[in-house]
């Protein structure tokens, strides 16, 4: 049986100094993701024929999941989705990291300046309360930026999610403590734009 992996990190967990730390990505990688990631394979263990699905079309279609272990595949599916997602669509820093071509005229088009779009994501992602994501996600082909509590994803609203910031606790205290605007400040160096845009092209349709 197929089970779920926990990918490897595309970088070293010392990649995004100084934005990140090497420690949180440590620990946020190889103890937080693969315990999502083991919860979720044991969640499935009693519906397993969900083995044969992409965990991103479980998460689309949670009501298919036997009642009983559906809060655990929300929660730890999600964690293993998201955290996938999130690794990927960073890299090594940079400063006046932006997009650039279709995905920059969307999100112009949508949130009128890149730095207005940079202002409202960047709101959106302090008024999460408590532990949750904050996301720039396709739904019909339009950008939006949205927020979910704790691993709930934007794939079991219908929506496609191109990038998001993490803003558990875990995903920055070590070295922002309770400085989540900090944080957010620094994600935007890291965020991979290319494979952000890429994601753009493929989904946007
Ligand atoms: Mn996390």
């Amino acid at each position: 049986m197929k089970q779920f992996k926990t990918p490897d990190l595309p970088y070293k967990y010392n990649a995004l100094e100084p934005y990140i730390d090497e420690t949180t990505m440590q620990i946020h990688h190889d103890k937080h993701h693969v315990t999502y990631t083991t919860n979720f394979n044991n969640a499935l263990e009693s519906q397993p024929d969900l083995f044969n699905k992409s965990a991103e079309e479980i998460l689309a279609d949670i009501n298919q999941v036997n009642e009983a272990i559906r809060i655990a595949v929300k929660n730890h599916g999600g964690g293993h989705v998201h955290h996938a997602l999130f690794w990927e669509i960073m890299r090594p820093g940079k400063k006046n990291n932006k997009p650039s071509g279709e995905l920059l005229e969307a999100i112009k088009q949508t949130f009128k300046t890149w730095e207005s779009f940079q202002k409202d994501f960047a709101q959106i992602a302090m008024t999460v309360f408590g532990s949750g994501w904050a996301w720039l996600s396709l739904v019909d082909g339009k950008l939006i930026i949205e927020k979910t509590a704790n691993q709930d994803s934007p794939y079991s609203l219908g929506h496609t999610p191109l990038m998001g910031i993490d803003v558990w606790e875990h995903a920055y205290y070590l070295k922002y403590q309770n400085r989540r605007a900090e944080f957010i400040e620094n994600f935007w160096p890291v965020i991979n734009w290319d494979k952000v845009s890429e994601r753009f092209n493929k989904f946007k349709y």
